[in-house]
């Protein structure tokens, strides 16, 4: 039998965090603005995320966007690939394309961004009780939706997210600026990035080779 760790609430005693309760209203207002846009509609998730990235950030010191050349300490990953994962990229200026922002699919309203500068990481994890608090902050809101998108933007930090200091466990290659050699497959010569080569019976083979895809192939097509 394995057994649970607990996670929330279990350990050491928890260090005091010298911040405001929550960020400026303006700022929240910007950035939730901004990633509404980017992701097609506004929804508590986007008021999440963006509120995750700014206390995130702020904890390990950072403003939120991440300005220029700070940015390249930063490395984020989100727990979720819905909208939380577009309002973290948005409001905190990582992304996917660059490698600083990873999507960790663990179906979880968390992320955790990590300072690689100085060897320090944060993650957050969205509180379910908040759900039930929003009608309170958001007096005269019609809707559960709208009640917590507005609370949301105002709700007390200790009210909407856990914090914890982490350390990152991610592979080296994975970190951003990093840059692995291209491996030819040994099954049908397409080059593999990224570090990844599946090792099978002494050969080096890409994912497709190695059996291990995401799809299935039907017909060819002729362009
Ligand atoms: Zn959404
Ligand atoms: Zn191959």
């Amino acid at each position: 039998m394995g057994e649970v760790t607990p996670i929330l609430g279990g350990g050491a005693a928890a260090e005091p965090v010298n911040l405001p309760p929550a960020p400026p209203r303006e700022q929240v207002e910007r950035l939730v603005a901004a990633s509404a846009r980017t992701h097609g509609h506004l929804c508590p998730g986007q008021v999440i995320g963006v509120r995750m990235s700014i206390l995130g950030l702020a904890l390990l010191g950072y403003p939120c966007p991440l300005p220029f050349p700070e940015i390249k300490n930063l490395v984020g990953v989100v727990e979720i690939e819905r909208c939380l994962a577009d309002a973290v990229a948005t409001a905190t200026g990582l992304r996917f394309g660059r490698g600083s922002l990873k999507l960790i699919n663990l179906g979880l309203l968390g992320a955790t961004f990590w300072d690689m500068a100085n060897q320090k990481g944060v993650r957050l994890i969205s509180l379910e009780k908040a759900r039930e608090l929003a009608a309170g902050y958001a007096p005269g809101v019609e809707g559960e939706h709208a009640q917590q998108t507005e609370a949301y933007k105002i709700m007390p930090n200790h009210e909407l997210f856990q914090a914890r200091w982490v350390d990152l466990n991610l592979p080296p290659h994975e970190l951003p600026g990093q840059r692995p050699d291209k491996v030819p497959c040994d099954g049908c010569g397409v080059p593999i990035r990224s570090a990844q080569v599946r090792r099978l019976e002494n050969k080096n083979l890409c994912a497709l080779c190695a059996g291990d895809t995401y799809f299935k192939q039907l017909e060819p097509l002729e362009l």
